[in-house]
């Protein structure tokens, strides 16, 4: 996600480090270049134009040329402008004060409304709410069937209309499951609407006709960020034919340039509450333009990882893990296997990695680690003996071959791995040493 946008931004910003002053010529062209990788992500001009214009201003006046480090606060101006454009503050759910809180999807055909029905339902249930999810899509034959099986996946009720009672009347279901709310005591109802392939008046008006009958709470537009400028257009056309209150972006997973999650809020004035990273219902979360600015920055998005972790791990592994950061015995290549189970069971690595800070750069190095990798590295680790754990230091040549052959690996990979070992072990006691490596602008950089 944004990787090139994110390499040219991180590239510009390490050329400018190195300068002590700024001058004209030094703002003017970092002015140009970040123009330019703004462009080339499919930013729409006039974002593009405006973003440039308030960094340069920024940058000749005195925060730049009075501070300490005029690059870092450079680096610090953008960012906080990318915050800015990205829509400023987390947008909430804004529920209704006497429920059901009605919130509705619309968007094209093809954008991940139905998915999206499934991922927020599941999220609002995990957040102690009821939820709703109602198929009031009855254009594609196939549209009730696929939100029954989303709804069963995500454990949320779905509210469709009867088979074989004619097509039935997309409002009619809209109006109807407002009541079933109320009876079931469902305390949201999520309306999944029709799409098309393209903009088109029809299915604006039923989109319309269906916000003038339920009065939602929220009208949420879902859009396909991997259509990059397109996206734009099209969220013009449904701010104008239906209107709606915020966007949800889907398929940010992709190799989706950052065009539109850059553009939207400048250009409808209405900000992104939701994020959809993948075809997993909970490959989603609210948009948090502070974490999505300083990914782009490579500067890291720990927060998320943390609350990611937060919701896979149970305690216990927790409160050892940190256990193991705080004591002062040595890390081990136990607690190295055991820090790699709990990486595995956040994903597949590629995932994680934008969300560490500096890892951008090293995503080559690291993309080229697989799941396959590290089922041989736990093979490895799993045939060396107690003592071998213990104290790697132990392990010579006829150990290295009894390990490989016990794994079913190579002399080489077995020394590869104990090499990394060491250089973990090394960075795990800088770190408690209260020196992060690799922070940006901490020590130990
Ligand atoms: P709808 O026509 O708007 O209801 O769109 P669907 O929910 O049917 O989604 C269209 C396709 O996009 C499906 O194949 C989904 O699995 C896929 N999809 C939805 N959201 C995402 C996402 O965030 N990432 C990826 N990679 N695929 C998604």
């Amino acid at each position: 996600m944004f990787e090139t946008l994110s390499d040219r931004l991180t590239s510009v910003f390490s050329s400018l480090r190195s300068k002590g002053r700024l001058s004209e010529e030094d703002i003017n062209a970092t002015a140009r270049e970040i123009r330019l990788a703004l462009l080339e992500a499919d930013v729409a001009l006039p974002v593009v134009r405006d973003f440039i214009a308030k960094v340069k201003e920024r940058a000749r006046g005195e925060e730049v040329s009075r501070a300490l480090n005029p690059a870092q606060q450079v680096i610090k101006i953008v960012n906080e402008e990318l915050i800015e454009v990205l829509g400023g503050e987390t947008r909430e759910i804004r529920f209704a004060k006497n429920p059901p809180t009605v919130i509705m999807l619309a968007g094209l055909q093809g954008a991940g409304k139905t998915t999206l029905a499934g991922k927020l339902g599941q999220w609002l249930a995990g957040q102690r709410n009821t939820p709703l999810l109602v198929a009031a899509d009855l254009q594609r034959p196939n549209a009730v069937t696929q939100l029954q099986v989303v709804g069963e996946r995500a454990k949320v009720p779905v509210f469709a209309p009867e088979p074989g009672n004619g097509v039935g009347d997309p409002v009619e279901v809209a109006r109807r499951s407002l009541e079933e709310a109320e009876r079931n005591n469902h305390n949201v109802v999520i309306i999944d609407t029709a799409g098309r392939l393209g903009v088109d008046e029809e299915m604006m008006r039923q989109a319309a006709d269906i916000r003038d009958a339920v009065s939602p709470d929220e009208v949420l537009f879902v859009v396909d960020a991997m259509i990059g400028q397109d996206a734009v257009a099209t969220a013009q056309a449904f701010l104008d034919g239906v209107g709606y209150d915020a966007v949800a972006l889907t398929k940010l997973d992709g190799d989706a340039r950052g065009g539109a999650a850059l553009s939207i809020r400048h250009i409808t004035g209405r900000p992104i509450m939701f994020a959809s990273t993948g075809e997993k219902l909970d490959d989603f979360d609210l948009f948090h333009p502070e974490r999505m600015a300083s990914r782009i920055l490579d500067m890291g998005d720990v927060l998320t990882l943390i609350e990611k972790a937060q919701r896979t791990f149970e305690e216990e592994e927790v409160n050892r893990m940190a256990k193991t950061l705080a004591s002062d015995d040595d890390f081990t290549l136990d607690d190295f296997l055991e820090q790699m189970g709990m990486v595995r069971k956040l994903g597949p690595i590629g995932n994680l990695l934008g969300m560490m800070p500096g890892m951008g750069q090293m995503k080559d190095q690291l993309a080229s680690v697989d799941d396959k990798d590290l089922d041989r590295i736990t093979a490895i680790i799993r045939s060396m003996t107690p003592a071998e754990r213990d104290n790697p230091k132990i392990i010579n040549g006829s150990r290295r071959l009894r390990i490989a052959n016990g794994s079913g690996t190579e002399v080489g990979e077995v020394s590869g791995l104990v090499t990394r070992f060491f250089e973990a072990q090394k960075m795990m006691r800088q770190m408690k040493n209260g020196n992060m490596p690799g922070m940006p602008g901490m020590p130990g950089m």
